[in-house]
């Protein structure tokens, strides 16, 4: 596995306020990543489709669109990437709002660098730590273990026995635990972009998944309402 402190890394830092993007960008740049800023809700979503970075730190109150708007969009083509949204002190609504739709982290303004600076170094250790899950065939959650080689899934050390389907989707919800995972995100990345969205075949799925792993409460494959699936560790 490559060391992360010997990658430089793109960081998109997405602040209206030019006091603050300055701090931050002049700070992490001082530890050796590449720095993008956008000062509009527009512009942070078109320098992020354009070029995906490693690390997103967003504000929540931009011009031209907010950023739950910038997150959703981020979201639709990079589950994965660590996001971390800054937010005015005693909103919680922003801060539930924003982990609800996919954030992974957020700070409390005003805050000090060190502390971002930390957990920016955090995030980018789990994208390395994702990067070689993502490489490795074995996959484990909790109890639940994904042998990808033998095509084996074991729950609490016992085999559970899986249709190839189910061992598609099983796999793909722990490469992204934790993450909260749409319909149409897991269509396309268990059944292929060909398949018709209407249709409830994820729902039924998840049921039998949920059937196998012992899970009828749904602690393990959560339902996040509106939004789709995410698997937890409990
Ligand atoms: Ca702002």
């Amino acid at each position: 596995m490559r060391n992360w402190h010997d990658v430089r890394m793109r960081i998109l830092i997405a602040e209206d306020e030019p006091l603050i993007a300055s701090f931050i960008e002049k700070g992490l740049a001082a530890e050796g990543h590449a720095i993008e800023v956008a000062v509009n809700g527009p512009s942070a979503i078109g320098i992020f489709l354009a070029a995906p970075a490693d690390l997103v730190i967003l504000d929540v109150m931009l011009p031209g669109c907010d950023g739950f708007e910038v997150l959703q969009q981020i979201r639709q083509v990079d589950p994965l990437v660590p996001v971390i949204m800054l937010t005015a002190r005693g909103e919680v609504d922003d801060r539930v709002r924003g982990l609800d739709l996919g954030a992974t982290d957020y700070m409390v303004k005003p805050f000090a660098f060190a502390e971002l600076a930390a957990r920016v170094r955090s995030h980018l250790r789990t994208v390395d730590r994702a990067g070689a899950a993502a490489r490795s065939d074995i996959v484990e959650v909790g109890d639940l273990r994904l042998d990808l080689l033998r095509r084996e899934v074991l729950l609490d050390d016992e085999p559970v026995a899986l249709s190839a389907r189910e061992f598609a989707l099983l796999e793909y919800l722990m490469r992204h635990r934790g993450q909260v995972l749409s319909r149409q995100q897991i269509l396309d990345g268990v059944w292929g972009i060909s398949h018709d969205p209407r249709s409830n075949v994820i729902d039924v799925y998840i049921r039998y998944l949920r059937t196998k792993l012992r899970d009828e409460d749904a602690s393990r494959i959560e339902t996040v309402r509106g939004m789709g699936y995410r698997l937890v560790d409990r």
